[in-house]
Parts: C-alpha cells; structure tokens; sequence
C-alpha cells in the first residue's frame, strides 16, 4: 500500500454525499474515507480508489 497523490485525492468526492465534501485517505492507506457520511471506499492495488456506491463500507469510529 502506499500514499496517493495529494492532487489525485483532491479530485475524489464521496459518491453517496451530494455536496463532494473532502475524502481522506485512511491511515493504513486501504481506503478512501468520507467523514461526511462515515463510510470508506477500497483503494485496489494501492492506487485505484473505488469511489462506488457499492463499494461503500461503514467507517468505524
Ligand atoms: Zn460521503
């Protein structure tokens, strides 16, 4: 796993909030996190974040 590019997670938004508020990357690196909703999305192969309604998995707190 690695760090995304900061420019890359800029153009991410959240799928499920209308308004694209700011995703971050997890601390393990695994996934894509909107704090909006509480929900992260996977990264694959530690570059492609699936950004996917059904892909979504709620965020533990
Ligand atoms: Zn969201």
């Amino acid at each position: 796993m690695s760090k995304l590019p900061e420019n890359l997670i800029l153009t991410l938004a959240c799928p499920l909030c209308k308004d694209r508020p700011k995703v971050i990357q997890s601390e393990d690196e695994k996934f894509i996190e909107c704090h909006k909703c509480n929900q992260k999305f996977p990264i694959t192969d530690g570059k492609i974040p699936q950004l996917l309604s059904e892909e979504a998995q709620p965020l533990k707190k």
